[in-house]
């Protein structure tokens, strides 16, 4: 396993479309254990290919609380098969928009579906951090940001932010 150098926005990489992969192949988990090792090194929740530079339909997440064990989960062309209609806010953070956290409301329960490392299908449903979370990762796979959320304004404040923080840097 290797950490990946993490882009930051406004990298355009961070704006383009995923494609899904074909399969699960040992490329495709060579990527997952990556991401995994780069996600717990920043330390994150979660992580979409795109945010390595990989334009790949593949996320990991791993909402355990701490002092719990590790649950990684690897997931490749996840797609949302129901969300509820009940919102529910969260305050959200990105590892690609370092220091900005602010509230999104989005669908509180989700079905899910996707392939596992093993390249089977899975469905589960997600709720509380879990379904955050994953709704956040499978946003970077369309290029929207979680900041694309909020108003103009505010997200223009976080780019310039970031950007002069980076400068700095
Ligand atoms: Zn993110």
């Amino acid at each position: 396993m290797a950490v990946r150098p993490i882009l930051v926005a406004p990298h355009p990489a961070l704006k383009a479309k995923a494609k899904p992969v074909s399969r699960v192949d040992d490329a495709v988990r060579q990527l997952m254990d990556d991401m995994l090792e780069t996600m717990y090194q920043a330390p994150g929740i979660g992580l979409a290919a795109p945010q390595v530079g990989v334009p790949s339909r593949v996320l990991v997440v791993d909402v355990a609380k701490e002092g719990e064990p590790p649950q990684p989960l690897r997931l490749a062309n996840p797609e949302i098969l129901w969300a509820s209609e009940e919102t529910q806010p969260y305050e959200e953070g990105c590892l690609s928009i370092p220091e900005i956290y602010d509230e999104v409301e989005r669908p509180a329960k989700v079905k899910l579906r996707y392939l596992n490392y093993q390249g089977e299908a899975v469905e589960e449903d997600a709720e509380g951090l879990f379904a955050v979370c994953i709704q956040h990762e499978m946003d970077h796979l369309e290029g929207v940001l979680f900041i694309d959320h909020l108003s103009r304004l505010k997200r223009d404040r976080a780019v310039s932010k970031v950007k002069k923080a980076a400068k700095a840097a």
